[in-house]
């Protein structure tokens, strides 16, 4: 029970005696603000080229790459990239992936991640800033609002304005330019899984299956409402990346950032005046006015700045203007910040504990893969044992398994192959419906790009069998290349040596 003394001084805490203010008093918390809208404004420079470089290139590749065409002979799709679904293939110019070889694309996977940790350790967010899908698109989309709405002054005055002829006209304009990129896009997307040509042909006259057009619609839509409407709220609130990339960086991991030794203190300055007792930054604003993530860098390094460059544009033309040294805002590494703002010498270290470890994990990923690539068998084969019966005495005292046997001619002609078994003296083998008699051997057909099902029954003189379980190999050979393939397969038979004496002594009855 509580002391008189502990109850006394209960009853003087307001609220619920915890100390907190009652329900009705609590200070109301906004857990939800209003999008501000960024309004990025037009820059010249360096890094806007890079960046325009690179759009270029990654949207040049992404809408022609589908119509490359690579001649794989008759029957075979002719597109040199295409995840052919119906046909369970995945064709990457020469190179051809069955689905049993989906491993290959796991491993290009993780060596694109290793990579993306290797880049990032050294060059921070290039890849955020510079060529993720988002970036690309909104920097595309973002270009055509410019040509239409003019720059951030008049697209801010455009947006405030009154209904309007114009305003509805150039609404209008940029929303359908936005469309029909997104159209494109969507479009090329499902070019990669489906026959280029074909699908322009069927989409037009309407040929398509519904699935088909759902797919298309649904990633113009992606494309409209990501690149067109949410823009930089994708970087900072949707994507994962910018939340455990930060454990890849370190101080010598090269960032944008703002030399604050040397820009403050800041302040309003006119052209000509002197600087002398004062920082360079003349705090005209125009480095968060060009971000599109609308993120002023003099703050320090935050989650929304994506390493685009743009700012460092800016401000090198202000610096300029005002006959100030250059990358007031610049790409640099925090070490090499400290050296400069002490005057020391600076250094790029690119071979550091880190990357060290991402280039060994790299090396070691993309070795396994060249070499399983360079040595995959063209020629596989998949063995499953009946089960029902397990085995069957026959007359003659031979014990007899069935098989499902599976053979994937991963080439392009049809196959004549032999098949044997290997560690069951005097086994013989048979093939239900090919009407041959039991031998030690069998030939089996498979065609081009196909896979050939056999029903097998194999026999095996009892005094063969080691136990209940033997184990035995399927050895299978290609008559033309001799390219050879072996299976470890499992023969059931007697449990007990005399139900085995048994069936000795049946037979011989
Ligand atoms: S652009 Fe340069 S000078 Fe202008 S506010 Fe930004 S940092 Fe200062
Ligand atoms: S702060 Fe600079 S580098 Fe970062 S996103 Fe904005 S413009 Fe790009």
């Amino acid at each position: 029970m509580p002391s008189a003394d502990a109850a006394v001084a209960e009853s003087k805490i307001p609220g619920d005696g915890r100390g907190l203010p009652p329900a009705e008093d609590a200070p109301k918390v906004q857990l939800f603000a209003s999008r501000i809208k960024v309004y990025p404004r037009m820059v010249v420079g360096y890094w806007r080229q890079v960046k325009w470089a690179a759009v270029a290139v990654l949207l040049g590749l992404y809408y022609v790459a589908p119509w490359i065409r690579w001649d794989r002979g008759p029957g075979v799709p002719n597109q040199a990239l295409l995840i052919d679904m119906p046909g369970r293939r995945a064709y990457f110019f020469g190179l051809e992936i069955w689905p049993q070889e989906v491993y290959y694309l796991t491993g290009l996977l993780i060596m694109g991640a290793i990579g993306l940790f290797l880049v990032t350790a050294w060059a921070g967010r290039v890849w955020c800033g510079f060529t993720c899908p988002q970036t690309v698109w909104t920097d595309l989309f973002m270009w055509v609002e410019r040509m239409i709405e003019g720059d951030r002054n008049a697209r801010m005055r455009l947006d405030k304005a009154p209904l309007s002829f114009d305003k509805v006209r150039k609404k209008i304009l940029k929303h359908s330019a936005w469309l029909l990129i997104a159209l494109a896009t969507g479009g090329a997307w499902i070019m990669y899984f489906y026959d280029a040509p074909t699908l322009v042909r069927e989409f037009f006259t309407g040929q398509l299956t519904s699935a088909v057009y759902s797919f298309i619609f649904l990633f113009t839509a992606t494309t409209y409402v990501l690149a067109g409407w949410a823009r930089e709220q994708v970087c900072i609130y949707m994507c994962p990346w910018p939340r455990f990339q930060g454990a890849m960086f370190d101080e010598d991991s090269l960032i944008v950032t703002y030399e604050e030794w040397r820009g403050e203190p800041r302040g309003g300055a006119r052209k000509g005046q002197s600087f002398e007792g004062r920082g360079d930054c003349v705090d005209c604003g125009m480095c968060w006015q060009v971000c599109p993530t609308g993120v002023d860098i003099r703050k320090g390094q935050q989650m929304a700045c994506i390493g685009c460059g743009l700012c460092i544009d800016a401000c090198n033309g202000i610096m300029q203007r005002f006959g100030r040294p250059p990358e007031l805002i610049t790409y640099d590494s925090i070490n090499n910040q400290v050296a400069r703002s002490r005057g020391e010498k600076t250094r790029i270290r690119l071979i550091r504990p880190r990357t060290i470890a991402y280039m060994i994990v790299l090396a070691v990923v993309a070795g396994i893969m060249t070499f399983g690539l360079s040595t995959r068998a063209r020629l596989e084969v998949n063995v499953l044992p009946d089960r029902q019966p397990l085995f069957v005495k026959l007359s003659d005292g031979a014990i007899r398994n069935g098989f499902t046997f599976k053979i994937l001619n991963m080439r392009r002609e049809p196959k004549s192959y032999m098949l044997a078994t290997d560690g069951l003296a005097g086994a013989e083998i048979s093939v239900i419906g090919h009407h041959n008699e039991p031998g030690p051997y069998v030939e089996l057909a498979v065609g081009p790009d196909e896979i050939g099902t056999f029903k097998l029954f194999v026999r095996a003189p009892l005094e063969s069998l080691s136990g209940k379980l033997t184990n035995f190999d399927f050895y299978l050979i290609d008559q033309a290349t001799r390219e050879s393939v072996r299976y470890t397969a499992v023969f059931n038979g007697p449990a007990h040596h005399d139900e085995r004496a048994a069936v000795t002594a049946g037979a011989g009855s």
